[in-house]
């Protein structure tokens, strides 16, 4: 049986570029790699905020950090700041990172509901993480590599444009040989026998050939979609929200080292800081707002000069039944969308790639490998769906006909269960494999006033003395920790400032 020799990917976005780089990279002389992307359809261009695992791929590339930033035009990230959620006026922070220092025998929230449970006046929960006290007072420096050290208890990600990142990693990618091609398909072929994908046809008359297809198409799923019809599974009836207005502005304040995400009476609105620019965006369900009303919303709402005219986009909740089917692999918005509350597609596009690089056919596809791609990126999809359902389920808004429709709405069996182990005694449901844990989880649940009855018993082992005054002396470490990193303006002008314009 002949190897796999042929491998092409349709799309020139984040998607298809982040493809093409770790195949040439770290298959190398495997196949030859082909990208094709059509300049005049473009890319969605947005797609700024991302979560820690992006520095894992950027690392296994062997991507510089500094030039990477600078080029892209990049901040860090330490988590993201939840506005008006639970209620109007509050505000928690979803960190990169743990509560407390990691080294107790159980997570450390239990402790804390412990006290709390028990009357105790205890400090809020983020005083206890160093990712998250280090975010509210605008500061950055990387944690430290010494897990015995309080510094070493967060992680970070980057902000940066969406616009720089597919043509940075294009050079990644043509440097480790991939072959681009300019041009729109027009026609895709499929082989008589088994159905799969033969070939794609440009615009120009051009056919290209392959034994393995990617389809990084975006939105229009043209290989996935279009060609191979897999049924679209559609969860907008958990995940209303189906545009939104994006809108940069000018940054005339902090320079925030987390996204905002602040809750709106029609949807939310993300707030972006970038070395040069601050990106927003209001994010809404059509049935409850109208496009003029969110776009007046934006531009009240910015809080710097704008940049450009709202521009709309439009979405829907849901993936493709199956992301491998045939020999053709969805990867990015071609093979399913989940609002960026959360900042997961970029993730979700390393997931599928991290799994593509192990499950790569060397001759014939087979049937075992397809389906194990298939179970783990379902369970990346559900996982990250539940917890995006949470983040509107679990409101005490009643302001709008939005928060009623998602404060009232039916709920997955699988977050049902999840959030009832919590109410009982604070518990998380583990996962062997998936993005959120611990920490991001109990962040939202309490953030949001999902307050449990109970903890875990092991809590109870200290005197309530002893464990108070340990905490207090670890908010003090934590806010010392803080306190003493750089202002994360100042840290990107010394490690990886952009280029003057
Ligand atoms: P695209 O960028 O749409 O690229 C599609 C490519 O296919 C293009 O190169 C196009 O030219 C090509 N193409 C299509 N049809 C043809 C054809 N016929 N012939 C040739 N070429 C073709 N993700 C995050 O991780 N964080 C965020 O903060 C975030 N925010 C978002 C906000 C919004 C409002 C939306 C809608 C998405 C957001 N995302 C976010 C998702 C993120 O933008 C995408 O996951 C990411 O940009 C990848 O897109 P893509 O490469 O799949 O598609």
């Amino acid at each position: 049986m002949a190897a796999l020799r042929r491998v092409v990917i349709v799309g020139g976005g984040t998607a298809g570029w982040m493809t093409a780089a770790a195949l040439a990279k770290l298959l190398p002389g495997r196949c030859a790699i082909r990208l094709v992307e059509s300049e005049a359809i473009g890319i969605v261009g947005v797609g700024e905020a991302t979560l820690p695992h992006i520095r894992a791929f950027n690392d296994r590339l062997g991507i510089d950090e500094a030039e990477f930033m600078a080029t892209t035009r990049a901040t860090f990230k330490l988590g993201i700041e939840f506005t008006n959620w639970g209620a109007i006026g509050d505000s928690y922070i979803h960190p990169f990172g743990t509560f407390g220092d990691g080294k107790g025998e159980i997570p450390f929230h239990h402790y804390w509901l412990r006290l709390k449970q028990a009357g105790v006046d205890v400090a809020p929960l983020e005083q206890y993480s160093v990712g998250c006290m280090t975010a509210r007072l605008n500061r950055f420096a990387p944690p430290s590599r010494n897990a015995e050290e309080l510094s070493s208890t967060f992680g970070y990600a980057y902000q940066f444009d969406a616009n720089l990142f597919g043509p940075y990693l294009r050079t990644v990618a043509e440097g480790a040989g991939v072959r681009r091609t300019e041009g729109k398909i027009v026609t895709v072929e499929r082989d008589g026998e088994r159905g799969d994908i033969a070939s794609v046809t440009l615009e120009n008359g051009e056919r290209i050939e392959g034994d393995l297809f990617v389809d990084c198409s975006g939105f229009r799923s043209l290989l996935l979609g279009e060609t191979l019809s897999e049924p679209f599974e559609d969860w907008s009836h958990w995940l209303p929200n189906d545009r939104a207005m994006a809108m940069p502005c000018r940054t005339e304040t902090a320079l925030t080292p987390y996204t905002g995400v602040i809750a709106m009476p029609g949807g939310w609105r993300w707030r972006i800081p970038l070395q040069h620019r601050t990106g927003n965006g209001y994010v809404y369900a059509s049935a409850f707002l109208s496009d003029d009303a969110a776009a007046d919303a934006l531009r009240q709402a910015v809080e710097g000069e704008p940049l450009a005219d709202p521009r709309p986009l439009r979405f829907k909740a849901g993936r493709r039944r199956r992301s491998w089917v045939n020999n053709c692999i969805g990867v990015g918005l071609a093979s399913g969308f989940l609002e960026p509350l959360e900042s997961t597609s970029i993730y979700l596009i390393q997931a599928a790639i991290t799994l593509l690089l192990e499950l790569f056919p060397e001759r014939e596809i087979s049937d075992v490998d397809r389906d194990e791609f298939n179970r783990m990126i379902d369970l990346e999809y559900d996982r990250i769906r539940d917890f995006l359902i949470l983040h509107y389920h679990a409101t005490r808004r009643d302001d709008s006909e939005f928060w009623n429709y998602v404060r009232t709405m039916s709920i997955p069996d699988s977050l049902a269960e999840k959030m009832e182990l919590f109410r009982r005694r604070g518990r998380v449901v583990k996962y062997r494999e998936g993005v959120f844990l611990d920490a991001s989880w109990v962040s939202v649940y309490l953030g949001q006033g999902v307050f449990p009855q109970g903890h875990d018993m092991r809590a109870d082992a200290p005197p309530a003395d002893q464990l108070l005054q340990a905490m207090e002396r670890l908010r003090g470490e934590v806010a010392r920790t803080a306190a003493s990193m750089p202002d994360h303006r100042t840290y990107i002008a010394q490690h990886c400032a952009m280029a003057a314009a």
